[in-house]
């Protein structure tokens, strides 16, 4: 017997995109589609043309620590409704699976049962990074996920700790800062961001204590010096990663280190431009784009926002219309709407190593699905456009 099927879509699949077919759900996981009408005779939902993709993989974010007070002023006890609140946000959004940080914030508490607690009640598939950060101020801030809620000393931070984070840790997000981070903090308040604070050796000294593990090291990177530093050390993802070159885009090639890109800023230096990601994609890297939400937008990409979002802190809704404007910039460069959309879902899925599961339409894999009037960020740029949201088979989102 077919299970749920539905047809007449516009399918973009994570390889293709066709005019025309069909999807057939059973139990959570998609069973089978093509081109044209379904080969069943089983009652079917006709979409009348609506456009279906794979869910997006946003792996760069921290919805449930800095988002919390951040984006909803939630502190304390209500710091798990901050992050509900804003994995909510992430779903109307169209964001089906997240990469998320446990850094350890100088004020919430949440320890890593509880955060453990909170992706397993919330059906949007999460994977938890551990780590440890430094912010830029004067003196320097340093924080970990093995003590959240206060403020610790470097010190702190032995080979126990870093092998706890290695062990939990679930996708190479950001587990190490090689430069002091801005934080969504006025530059007066940073004025040590983006200062190098590891060099080759304690990179290298990480990234074998991750691969002890059995894990890949990914950082939070900005500035050649540094970049160049994380590749040679080991380093197997690289966050932000602004102030990149060509020869090191090559490089990272060559290394096969992958690029998490957060167009709209995150560091201390210029983002990544439209011109860079062409280039990168050209060069044959397969890097992600993130929202690193909630993140203000730095003023060297205000091009990719309106005017009312500046010096906001914006997340995974208006994270859709700032990647709706890069895409206008990506798609004059001669960068296709395909590779847009798997800088989205496939790549993404790819670098946290969930590939098997999610990530694009295909046979076996889970059934989290976007229906909308267009594409995601290529032909829409508003989550109202999404008519629904399947996670595992089912609607989480309906707005039909
Ligand atoms: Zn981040």
């Amino acid at each position: 017997m077919a299970g749920k099927i539905l047809k007449n879509a516009r399918i973009f699949s994570g390889e293709k995109i066709i005019d025309n077919g069909y999807i057939e759900i059973k139990e959570g996981i998609i069973a089978d589609w093509g081109e044209g009408s379904p080969p069943y005779s089983d009652s079917s939902w006709d979409l009348e043309g609506l456009s279906v993709m794979p869910g997006i993989v946003d792996c760069h974010t921290h919805l449930l620590e800095f988002g919390a007070l951040g984006a909803q002023k939630c502190r304390g006890a209500a710091q798990k409704m901050g992050g509900y609140a804003n994995l909510t946000k992430a779903l109307q959004a169209g964001i089906t699976t997240l990469g998320e940080h446990f850094l350890g914030h100088p004020v919430l508490k949440q320890n890593l049962d509880e955060y453990k607690e909170i992706i397993n009640n919330s059906p949007i598939n999460i994977r938890l990074c551990l780590g440890w950060c430094i912010i830029g101020t004067d003196p320097l801030t340093f924080l970990s996920s093995h003590e959240p809620g206060g403020i610790i000393e470097m010190e702190d931070i032995s080979d126990t700790e870093i092998g706890w984070m290695a062990d939990n840790s679930q996708f190479p997000g950001e587990s190490i800062f090689v430069n002091a981070t801005v934080a969504n903090l006025p530059p007066e308040a940073v004025p040590n961001g983006g200062r190098e604070l590891l060099g080759f050796l304690e990179i290298k000294q990480a990234v074998e204590r991750f691969k002890n593990k059995n894990k890949k090291l990914g950082a939070h990177v900005e500035g050649e010096s540094s970049i160049r530093n994380f590749i040679a050390a080991g380093g197997k993802v690289l966050h932000h990663g602004h102030g990149i070159t060509q020869v090191l885009m090559e490089e990272m090639r060559k290394k096969e280190v992958d690029w998490v890109i957060t167009p709209h800023g995150g560091t201390s230096s210029p983002p990544t431009t439209p011109e860079e990601i062409a280039l990168a994609l050209k060069i044959g890297l397969k890097p992600a784009l993130a929202s690193d939400s909630y993140l203000p937008v730095h003023p060297e990409a205000f091009y990719l926002i309106s005017q009312n979002l500046r010096g906001k802190e914006i997340g995974p809704g208006e994270f859709l219309h700032l990647i709706y404007n890069l895409s206008q910039e990506l798609l004059q460069r001669g960068v296709e709407k395909e590779e847009i959309l798997r800088m989205l879902t496939v790549y993404p899925a790819r670098i946290m190593g969930i590939e098997k599961e999610t990530g694009s339409i295909k046979a076996g894999k889970k059934a989290d699905l976007i229906m909308a009037q267009g594409f995601w960020g290529v032909e829409i740029d508003d989550p109202e456009d999404i008519n629904m949201v399947i996670k595992d088979g089912g609607p989480v989102i309906d707005r039909f």
